[in-house]
């Protein structure tokens, strides 16, 4: 609910063909693993993204990390010798035996989802159960299957499960064609969500009231709204520049200035600039991946006035990729 959980997505392989699975055609079935938006080419990449949201825990996620536990255990363990508190939870689909389970309880791993799958999978919520681990099932909230849900929550409440998520039904890039094909509608124009999934999970919800289990619900909006949202916030507020302000929705607003040729000497021109009209050196960086020099929105809209130099004003997320989602060009008026 805060936002302040890593989401860390350790493989794209994952054999289970759900109609309703949700991942990018860019990480489904490939061995690669990211935190949050940065790709991981080194552990080293965890602990950094990590850093920069002051994370206070993980989400260990896929595909299905169990399909690389090996990895999994690596990571889980990494994150838990570098951060104090730091609460992890993984989410799989496959069946775990007693030597997987031991492995990820000694990495550090606080909380088991399972994806449910197959009968094989309440032998493991036992085992996971027996062993200590706080364990639930998190599965989507899918239109009219309201007796199949209960039925589920009833027996995991029997082996002595700890809660049950039901997630909104959301449309993605890769499931469109899936959800068309059943039927499947939005629940509005402004929303990615199925129409029909939240009245079936609030259905659960209703009929499992005097069950002892928890019986959550996590809307596509929230997710969206607040949880992610949360997530760019304090992600934003940690790594911000001097020069830059954040924005209600997490994002981060700066202005830029741009060279007159491609091939002009930043560094050179970050200093004139400097000089002639004595700017604090900390308002100021030179950005060379984008290859222009980045400073506060208000000194940007007076170069951009006092210079011939092409200034903007720029959005982007707090994130790996720096995604920009707005350019608002600036001159003389
Ligand atoms: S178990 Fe998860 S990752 Fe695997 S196919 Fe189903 S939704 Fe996708």
């Amino acid at each position: 609910m805060k936002g302040a959980k890593l989401v860390l997505f350790v493989t794209g392989l994952c054999q289970k063909r759900c109609f309703y699975c949700p991942i990018s055609e860019k990480r489904k079935g490939k061995d690669k693993s990211w935190a949050n938006e940065r790709l991981v080419k080194s552990p080293d990449d965890i602990i950094k993204e990590a850093e920069r949201m002051r994370s206070l825990g993980a989400g260990v996620t896929g595909g299905d990390p169990s399909m690389r536990l090996k990895r999994t255990v690596g990571y889980i363990k990494l994150l838990k010798e570098h951060f104090d508190p730091f609460h992890v939870h993984m989410y799989t689909a496959y069946p775990l035996d007693k030597k997987a389970l031991l492995k990820l309880q000694g990495a550090g791993l606080d909380e088991l989802r399972f994806h449910l799958w197959g009968r094989d999978i309440w032998k493991s919520i036992e085992r996971a159960v027996a062993l200590g681990i706080y364990t639930g099932i998190e599965i989507p909230a899918i239109p009219q299957e309201e007796q199949k849900i209960i039925k589920i929550a009833n027996q995991l409440g029997d082996v002595g499960g700890g809660f049950l998520n039901m997630n909104e039904l959301e449309f993605s890039e890769t499931n469109t064609q899936a959800f068309k094909k059943k039927g499947y509608g939005l629940k509005s124009e402004l929303s990615y969500a199925v129409a029909g999934s939240e009245e079936t999970a609030k259905n659960v919800q209703k009929a499992l009231a005097s069950l002892d289990l928890l019986v959550h619900y996590c809307s596509s909006g929230f997710k969206d709204s607040v949880q992610l949202r949360k997530r760019l916030k304090r992600t934003a507020m940690n790594i911000k520049r001097d020069f830059e302000e954040v924005s209600e929705d997490g994002l981060l607003l700066k202005g830029v200035i741009f060279p007159d040729t491609k091939k002009a000497d930043l560094k050179l021109l970050r200093k004139e600039l400097i000089e002639a009209f004595q700017i604090p050196e900390n308002l100021m960086a030179v950005d060379g991946a984008k290859k222009r020099i980045e400073t506060t929105i208000e000194i940007a809209e007076a170069l951009s006035r006092l210079t011939p130099l092409k200034c903007s004003i720029v959005e982007e997320y707090p994130t790996g990729d720096r995604l920009e989602t707005d350019v608002i060009p600036l001159g003389p008026d």
